[in-house]
């Protein structure tokens, strides 16, 4: 019996499955569910809050001060939300958290002027088919805006430390994702693709092109082919690294001392007639 096909893939997915394939596989098919941290809860407020900042003001009224208002607003929201109930966060915890997230969304008025920025809209659910793979890509934008050229500008928002320079590849790799499922789902390539990495903080940008719109269809299928194969073999080896460091799963991981059998079997299944890769930002 094979392992039943992810409904869903996102760039962050895929970047499990480069780096633990059995990590990818307690995620994506077994949908187990990974203990929220600090760290996840922090990008998403700060997510929030610059989507607040940006879709609900208008240009003029984008100064750092409104910005940190709707971050403690964001803050709230979510602390009462699942993820903040079950970190109780609470006391110097919450205030370390709040510092930091304040200091990110500094650090975004660092790389750009918000009252510059012609926004079209955020966290955008764009969704595409492959034709001839039956693949459906999916994906959400945490902003697509228009340049004073009239020509589109998609811009994704990093809270995590950007990668270094030696990993060119890996730091463009998503940029790629989003001009594609951009060009597919709106019928017009953007101009640029942005990553704001709000850390650093640190800009990087790209121009999609022919060749670098083919090469992510083509890594897209690479990938797709590769997680069908190991489906159809329940083939999703561990592969210890750094990343053991914040995995969730090992409870279940071998090369942890844990025991895959313990995995609940009614999450997996046949293979079903129809397959969604879909494509979300990371914080
Ligand atoms: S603990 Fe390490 S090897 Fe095991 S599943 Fe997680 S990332 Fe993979």
């Amino acid at each position: 019996m094979s392992l039943q096909l992810p409904a869903s893939l996102t760039p962050s997915k895929v970047s499990t499955f480069k780096e633990c394939a059995l990590a990818f596989r307690l995620s994506a098919i077994d949908k187990l569910p990974e203990p929220p941290t600090v760290q996840a809860f922090k990008g998403t407020v700060v997510h929030r809050a610059l989507e607040l900042l940006m879709w609900e003001e208008p240009q003029g009224g984008r100064s750092l001060e409104t910005a940190l208002r709707k971050l403690g607003r964001a803050l709230d929201e979510l602390l009462a939300g699942t993820e903040g109930t079950a970190l109780g966060l609470a006391g110097e915890e919450l205030e370390e958290l709040r510092a930091d997230a304040e200091e990110l969304v500094g650090n975004y008025f660092v790389l750009e002027d918000p009252d510059e920025v012609r926004v079209l809209g955020t966290e955008l659910r764009l969704q595409v088919d492959v034709s001839e793979s039956r693949l459906r890509l999916r994906g959400i934008i945490d902003r697509l805006e228009m340049d004073t050229d009239g020509e589109l500008v998609v811009t994704d928002y990093k809270t995590g430390r950007a990668p270094g320079v030696s990993q060119e590849g890996l730091r463009l790799g998503g940029v790629h994702f989003y001009a594609f499922l951009c060009e597919q789902f709106l019928g017009r390539r953007p101009a640029r693709v942005q990553l704001l990495h709000l850390r650093e903080p640190l800009a990087i940008s790209s121009t999609p092109s022919d060749q670098s719109i083919a090469g992510l269809e083509r890594q897209a299928l690479a990938i797709w082919a590769a997680v069908r194969r190991a489906c159809s073999e329940e083939d999703f080896r561990p592969k210890p690294g750094p990343q053991c460091g914040w995995c969730g799963f090992h409870a279940y991981c071998p090369a942890q001392g844990g025991d895959l059998s313990l995995v609940p079997r009614e999450a997996t299944g046949p293979n079903p007639a129809t397959v969604q890769l879909s494509l979300e930002a990371t914080a």
